[in-house]
């Protein structure tokens, strides 16, 4: 064999002390990208045509050394995407990850243990449904309430939604939406995540089949509007299938009426679930943690640990009080797959195959923070978004949510320029990124404390 055809090889699993050599320059440049991150853009710098040109040369024709590739890519890092763990990005929901997640990528990686079924990773299965196991107990749900880590909340809602239907008519598992002799309804709020519409499509009932509810004039769903939705649709021949309460709305952090909605949900027949993607963290915290009563009655919950819980990205769990309709939903024999009687195999209850060891990231920050680390860390995004409350008060500005969840929808004193010019110049500064967005039918610019 010639030297050059050992290069690719050798490039791919070089010997240890390469290794070592590079995790260090790696480690080096990272650290000095944090260390000058609070002096520099936000926001990507503009003009995108050097590094158009030099990505172009990428043909991959001859291999590249990556002493200088990985600085390289720092440097791209650093100057080509938003920067999520910048003091001055207030963003959506995107978190500064912590230190410990970021471990458990690297470990991950190392091992990429196959989490499809239990006996391939014993070990890492276990590690997965503990965590779970103690997010549900932590959240009241009740004891033998089950789930798994998805790749977002919106595998998470997804999830919800196949549960659901499945609930309700058994029949869909096997001959889908036709299955449903009248047309089946998922009720959320108007202010709930827009992601449901293509979940719909998606699980082949169509985008119609959702009822968007009217709100509270603050953001929440309306019990009473959810009430005669319900209501109407059963006189019309409709199908309840499942009711979504959202605890953290995406724009205002509005929780919906939880009690309430479980127990319309329960009177019809439908499944109840909590969409608490971002919210679900206040968990952590005891002075916020009864905001979210009424959590414990729902069939499934969606958590993302990849919002406020700071995990790096994508972390969402799914978990159900009723674990067993999973199977009913995601049951499958593979005469391939390696199994043992006692564990339920991940593939055999949820969406995914091949799965890769998400959630060792909530387990590492967790047990390095501990309950109190997080209950901190969440109160703290809390009263920093006081103090900016207070602070802009004191300016003229108004805050239109009345959340008190760490998120603020402001918009300035009258007569101003249109938010979403306002907006668009602070992130085009570099200064700092926040959103324009629309709560309850009025423009606002949206600030929420991610780290
Ligand atoms: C973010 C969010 C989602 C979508 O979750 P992804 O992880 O982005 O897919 C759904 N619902 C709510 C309330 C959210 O905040």
């Amino acid at each position: 064999m010639s030297d050059e055809a050992d290069i690719p090889v050798e490039s791919l699993f070089p010997a240890a002390t390469e290794r070592s050599r590079l995790a260090a320059l790696l480690a080096a440049e990272l650290e000095a990208a944090y260390a000058t991150m609070g002096n520099g853009r936000v926001t990507p710098v503009e003009d995108r045509r050097r590094f158009a040109t030099e990505l172009s040369r990428f043909t991959f024709s001859s291999p590249v050394d990556l002493t200088e590739l990985l600085p390289w890519l720092v440097r791209q890092m650093r100057e080509g995407v938003v920067q999520m763990t910048h003091p001055r990005y207030f963003g959506l929901f995107n978190p500064a990850p912590g230190f410990p997640s970021i471990l458990a990528d690297h470990i991950a990686a190392a091992f990429n243990p196959q989490l499809a079924a239990a006996k391939t990773a014993p070990a890492a299965t276990a590690i997965e449904a503990h965590v779970i196991a103690q997010i549900a107990h932590r959240a009241g749900l009740p004891a033998g309430s089950a789930g798994h880590f998805t790749n977002s909340g919106s595998e998470a809602n997804f999830t919800a939604m196949t549960c659901a239907l499945t609930k309700v008519c058994p029949s869909y598992r096997d001959t889908g939406a036709r299955a449903f002799r009248t047309p089946p309804a998922i009720y959320i709020s108007r202010e709930a995540h827009l992601a449901w519409l293509k979940i719909a499509h998606q699980a082949g009932i169509g985008r119609l089949a959702i009822r968007l509810i009217d709100t509270d004039g603050h953001g929440r769903l309306s019990p009473i509007a959810l009430a005669e939705a319900v209501r109407a649709d059963t006189a019309n021949g409709a199908v309840p299938v499942m009711i979504v309460a959202t605890a953290g709305t995406t724009v205002g952090g509005m929780i919906d009426p939880l009690r309430a909605s479980a127990e319309i949900a329960e009177q019809a027949g439908a499944w109840f679930h909590v969409d608490a993607a971002w919210g679900g963290a206040a968990i952590a915290s005891d002075l916020l943690r009864p905001l979210l009563s009424g959590i414990d009655l729902a069939d499934s919950v969606t958590i993302d640990a990849h919002k406020w819980f700071a995990t790096t990205m994508g972390c969402g769990m799914f978990i159900t009080a009723r674990p067993w309709v999973l199977n009913e939903a995601f049951n499958i024999a593979a005469s391939f797959m390696p199994t043992t009687q006692s564990t339920p195999d991940p593939y055999t209850a949820s969406m995914l195959w091949s799965r890769r060891f998400l959630g060792l990231r909530l387990f590492l920050n967790l047990a390095a923070a501990g309950w109190a680390g997080y209950a901190h860390h969440v109160d703290r995004t809390v009263r920093l978004s006081r103090h900016l409350q207070v602070k802009l008060a004191s300016c003229g500005w108004e805050t239109v949510n009345p959340g008190g969840m760490g998120v603020l929808c402001v918009k300035p004193p009258a007569p101003h320029r249109p938010v979403r010019e306002i907006a668009d110049a602070i992130v085009s500064s570099g200064e700092a990124w926040i959103a324009a967005a629309t709560f309850e039918g009025r423009d606002v610019i949206r600030i929420c404390i991610t780290n």
